[in-house]
């Protein structure tokens, strides 16, 4: 597609094009509208330890469309990347999601309880990102070390200076980082050793098959030994099976997240067991 080789390249526009650029400026139109008029929801789903006990949430966003119904970030977070709307839309789901843990933290059963919010490359790397996080959790009045943000390994691998400056900052304040869908992109483990990092997410893509692919489970062994030999905690992603839940747990994995634990859905589902 011509617009992700970059916007001085030439190309020949063809019928098939020009539907999809006209039904990508609909679809940003639609999500700039959305932003105001306040469509996006943030749902929760559950990670839990070993005991099936609930450690906290990640908060995953999604479009409350008039029309469409629920729709899921698949489908707009990409274009909501490209067009710079991630940076308010970004920002909604994070005041929604330390607004949800000052909530918990008013009661006793729910007060340690962890939100993970995912922040995209945009985002990250925009100058304002850090203040803007000490903003919102001091305006809510979350705690600062129950907020986790979930970075990739693409969004880490550029200007990784920056990135660890960045990460410092929020870690002096308490905020905690994880590195999602691990496995996935292209870490060093130059650069993993000097990441100020909290936690490392299995990718769902190596869980799926752990049982029955020699190759996911021998990925999803050595990513649990790496997170023990750095000192980190590890989650595995995408759990939707008690088969695949107690190889991982006889494998040294404590954290689970996955639809054998709970989809993701509102806040209040999450009290219940
Ligand atoms: P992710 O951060 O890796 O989130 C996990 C995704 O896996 C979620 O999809 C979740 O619903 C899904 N999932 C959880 N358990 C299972 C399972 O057992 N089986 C399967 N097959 N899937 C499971 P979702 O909510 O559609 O989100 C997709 C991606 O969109 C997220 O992947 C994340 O990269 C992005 N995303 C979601 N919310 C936000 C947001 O607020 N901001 C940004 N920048 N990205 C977001
Ligand atoms: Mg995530
Ligand atoms: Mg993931
Ligand atoms: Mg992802």
């Amino acid at each position: 597609e011509a617009k992700a080789q970059g916007r001085n390249t030439l190309c020949f526009f063809d019928p098939q094009m020009q539907a999809t650029a006209s039904a990508r400026s609909l679809l940003e139109a639609d999500l700039r509208q959305a932003l105001a008029r306040s469509e996006f929801l943030v749902h929760y789903q559950r990670l839990v330890d070993a005991d099936n006990r609930v450690l906290g949430a990640e908060a995953l966003v999604r479009w409350q469309h008039p029309q469409r119904g629920l729709v899921p970030p698949m489908e707009f977070i990409g274009l909501a990347e490209q067009t710079g709307l991630i940076l308010p839309l970004g920002r909604a789901v994070l005041r929604s999601a330390c607004e949800q843990l000052a909530r918990w933290a008013a009661h006793a059963a729910s007060a340690h309880w962890t939100v993970s919010v995912n922040v995209s490359a945009h985002e990250f790397r925009h100058p304002g990102f850090v203040e803007q996080v000490l903003a919102i959790l001091q305006e809510t009045g979350a705690q600062p070390a129950l907020l986790k943000l979930e970075l990739t390994e693409s969004l880490l691998l550029h200007d990784v200076e920056d990135c660890i400056a960045k990460m410092q900052v929020l870690r002096s304040r308490g905020v905690g980082f994880s590195l999602d869908d691990f496995g996935t992109g292209y870490s060093s483990l130059t650069y993993l050793k000097r990441l100020p990092l909290d936690q490392l997410k299995i990718d769902q893509s190596f869980v799926r098959d752990v049982l029955t692919d020699p190759n996911d489970a021998a990925i999803a062994c050595t990513i649990v030994t790496l997170a023990q030999s750095l000192g980190l905690d590890v989650v595995a992603e995408g759990v939707e099976t008690e088969g695949q839940r107690q190889f991982l747990l006889n494998n040294g994995c404590r954290c689970f997240q996955g639809y054998l634990f709970g989809r993701p859905g509102p806040a209040e589902a999450l009290l219940q067991p």
